[in-house]
């Protein structure tokens, strides 16, 4: 028996997700007595997946192609299906997030594996298995039980932590049978991101709401972020407006986030906005209304005009690192 864990290839790089991910494989692994493996696709030196014996996974199974640098969900799915079914999976591992959401439900069909999405720790026991993961936003949580004899979990993103576990690695090529043939859609444009920093990876995040009061007055907010070598972010109606693009949106029906830091910038605190942010480990708040939710969550909160504290944050955070 063995764990696999699905590792997103982020144009030839792995990022600190993937290690979460296979630190909690290797748990997982531990735990049944099994070997934990990982999956990736596409192009990507070895060098880069090597690092990932550093966090107990024992066997890489490549999947090469160029075609497969960009994530055709039908085509994915059946190779993870070859792939589950010649090395004996019982439990399939994957990121919380729009891959994971994705690829995982389309397993759970393929396999008749039940599927728990958003978990949060290890399996509280393996027989039954029962497992936490969140619920209603972050707010609550709950014990499910998965019957079935393979079972694939979805891990909520910063959730379980770094776990170093070094081991011997060995890596094998996979050749699938799944072909591109039939695939029904084509991609058409593909825009990454233009965040320096990635939020789910960044220490620092600093975000803006409408209390920014339009597109043309972040420029403040970034200069902070270069600064702080922060990632960016923004409250949904910022997105939902076209002051910043989508993929800056945290929140419930966003990214859901924990840096080290999170600067709240000119945002009320909505209930859904705080379900994408409030593992942070430090939320500082800057709002013009002592009222505002925000504050009953922030450790630490400013009162005042963005516009005017954000530069002189700015020029403080220079002055301190002797810019
Ligand atoms: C189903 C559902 C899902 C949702 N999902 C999300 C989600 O994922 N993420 C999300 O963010 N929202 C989400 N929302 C929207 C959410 O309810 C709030 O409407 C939204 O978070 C408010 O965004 P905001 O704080 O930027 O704006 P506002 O609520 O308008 O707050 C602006 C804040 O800026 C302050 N302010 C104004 N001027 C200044 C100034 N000059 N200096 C300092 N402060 C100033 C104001 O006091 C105010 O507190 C969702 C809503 C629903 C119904």
């Amino acid at each position: 028996m063995s764990v696999l864990v699905y590792i997103e290839n982020f144009g030839g790089k792995l990022k600190k997700q993937n290690f979460e991910l296979a630190s909690f494989a290797s748990k997982l692994a531990e735990s049944t007595n099994s070997t934990a493996k990982a999956l990736v696709l596409g192009t990507i030196n070895n060098a880069e997946i090597e690092k990932l014996n550093q966090f107990g996974i024992e066997k890489i199974i490549k999947v090469e192609g160029e075609s497969f640098n960009i994530r055709i969900n039908k085509v994915f799915t059946q190779v993870i299906e070859e792939v589950v079914l010649k090395e004996n999976v019982s439990m399939v591992l994957f990121p919380d997030n729009n891959t994971g959401k994705a690829l995982a439900p389309r397993l759970s069909v393929r396999l008749r594996a039940g599927f728990v999405s958003g978990v949060v720790s290890l399996p509280e026991s393996y027989n039954p298995f029962i497992i936490i993961k969140r619920a209603f936003s972050g707010k609550a949580f709950a014990k499910v039980k998965i019957n079935t004899p393979t079972k694939i979990l979805s891990l909520a993103i910063n959730s379980f932590g770094l776990h170093e576990k070094p081991v011997t690695l060995k890596i094998e090529y996979f050749e699938t049978q799944v072909s591109f043939a039939d695939v029904p859609i084509k991609m058409v444009e593909r825009k990454v991101s233009e965040n320096k920093v990635s939020l789910f990876d960044a220490d620092i995040v600093v975000s803006g709401g409408r209390g920014m009061r339009g597109p043309e007055n972040w420029k403040p907010l970034e200069d902070l972020a270069t600064v702080l070598g922060a990632a960016t972010a923004c409250s949904r109606p910022v997105s939902d407006d076209g002051w910043r693009s989508h993929d800056e949106h945290v929140g419930q029906t966003g990214k859901i986030i924990a840096p080290n830091l999170y600067i709240a910038v000119g945002i009320s605190g909505a209930t859904q906005h705080v379900a994408g942010v409030s593992r942070s480990k430090c939320l500082v708040a800057i709002n013009t209304d002592s009222d505002a939710p925000i504050f009953e969550v922030a450790n630490y909160g400013i009162l005042g005009d963005v516009q005017k504290i954000l530069p002189k944050l700015t020029e403080a955070f220079k002055a301190f690192k002797g810019d």
